[in-house]
């Protein structure tokens, strides 16, 4: 299979030599062949030395890489054998990972393709016992979808029950409205039971929002849960119920759920029903704009969690995300009871960690209490980040002792 060459400038090519993911239209000096979004496309320095393989994209991120030859060799061809060596390279690491939290209970859902993070740009795919879901966010790996799927086979084995192509929503605008969801291999009902350190979750892929569950909270939830035995809990924006259901498991001894989507609502009470006895707990799940709940309760809590979807999805809206950020953790420090804590997360890729200390700084000084820092919180190991590619490393908390 040949592929349509491309060159790039001079001083352009270090960048990609030092692994970054993505090589930029203003770095490309000229091309041979065709070149159309989603092609697979050779990458060359001004000599003509090869450097590397990715998926073509018009747009000012011109090429996202899934392969350098300094670790492939030489060009690859994206085959079935292709994409299964990688992704038996991954799922080993995966099962390490996973292995590794096995004291805390079996866990069967997981990311097992984070993107760049996993050299593989453009792709997500997330397992929930035996069911993989794919979200492409590059035509390009869009295309690849079912030499994917056929990888994923020759990893799994009879283990795949199914692949469900999500990508309609994750894609560039102008391909998303051009894709319809649908299973690649097999079929599986939903919702479909996994489990999260011993946890049971019913997860719906095909109307939850991403793949149908945040994976990315598994190991702050476990932290939650020593620290939730006798403590009356907030979860706010709780979604299907994580940081809730790790609470009561641990024996909390009230917990409120608060999500101004009413589906978020009823995945909140299918998943604590579908772990616990009602006689043995007290749960309360509230459909309601969390700021207007903080503003309209009195209540105090021993323990709160604000886990905000990301109030900035570009740099231009960092600043007013900023001021979000500070008045909700504001909100939320006047609700923690005196010696509690407030487990507060930020997803947003273009606040970075200071900027989000500095954020709860400010946050603490206008609700006037003293605070402390326990822990510092991020993206669990599945969820991994290139060292080139620090923008993968979106997930972070703070765990705060306040007084
Ligand atoms: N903590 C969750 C994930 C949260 S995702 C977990 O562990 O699974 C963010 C959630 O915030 C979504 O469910 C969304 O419906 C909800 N949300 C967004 N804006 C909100 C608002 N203003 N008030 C309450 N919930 C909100």
């Amino acid at each position: 299979m040949s592929y349509t060459k491309l060159f790039l400038q001079a001083g352009r090519d270090e960048a990609v030599r030092r692994f970054h993911p993505w090589v930029f239209s203003r770095a490309i000096a000229r091309y041979d062949g065709d070149l159309n979004d989603g092609d697979v496309v050779e990458v060359y320095d001004r000599k003509g030395v090869y450097l590397a393989t990715g998926h073509y994209h018009d747009g000012s991120i011109a090429v996202r890489l899934f392969s350098f030859a300094a670790t492939a060799g030489g060009p690859v061809t994206p085959d079935a054998a292709y994409w299964t060596k990688k992704l038996r390279g991954i799922r080993h690491i995966r099962q390490a990972i996973i292995n590794s939290t096995r004291d805390a209970g079996p866990t069967n859902c997981y990311r097992l393709v984070h993107g760049e993070g996993d050299g593989c740009t453009g792709l997500i795919i997330d397992v929930y016992n035996g069911v993989a879901v794919l979200q492409a966010h590059s035509i390009g790996m869009h295309r690849e979808r079912m030499v994917i799927t056929e990888a994923l086979q020759a990893v799994f084995g009879d283990e795949l029950t199914a692949v469900y192509d999500k990508s309609s929503e994750t894609l560039p605008n102008e391909y998303a409205g051009t894709v319809i969801n649908s299973y690649l291999f097999g079929q599986t009902p939903v919702p479909h039971p996994v489990l999260e350190n011993g946890n049971t979750f019913l997860i719906d892929w095909i109307t939850g929002q991403k793949t149908g569950f945040f994976l990315d909270q598994r190991d702050n939830r476990a932290l939650l849960a020593q620290y939730a035995p006798g403590k009356r809990v907030l979860n706010a924006f709780c979604y299907s119920g994580g940081f809730s259901v790790y609470a009561i498991q641990a024996g909390a001894t009230d917990v409120h759920s608060i999500d101004s989507s009413q589906k978020a609502i009823a995945l909140t009470n299918q998943n604590v029903t579908a772990n616990f006895s009602p006689e043995t707990y007290q749960h309360e799940a509230i459909a309601d704009d969390v700021l207007h709940y903080l503003n309209n309760h009195n209540e105090q809590y021993d323990i709160v969690i604000l886990d905000p979807p990301a109030f900035a999805k570009s740099l231009s809206a960092r600043h007013r995300a900023v001021q979000g950020y500070k008045r909700l953790n504001t909100e939320g420090l006047k609700r923690v009871a005196k010696g509690g804590i407030l487990f507060t997360f930020s997803c947003s890729q273009v606040i970075d960690r200071e900027l989000f200390y500095n954020t709860i700084v400010a946050a603490a000084i206008d609700a006037g209490r003293q605070v402390r820092v326990l822990h510092h919180l991020s993206q669990p190991a599945d969820h991994p980040v290139s060292l080139f590619h620090p923008e993968g490393s979106y997930l972070k908390g703070l765990v705060l002792w306040v007084e």
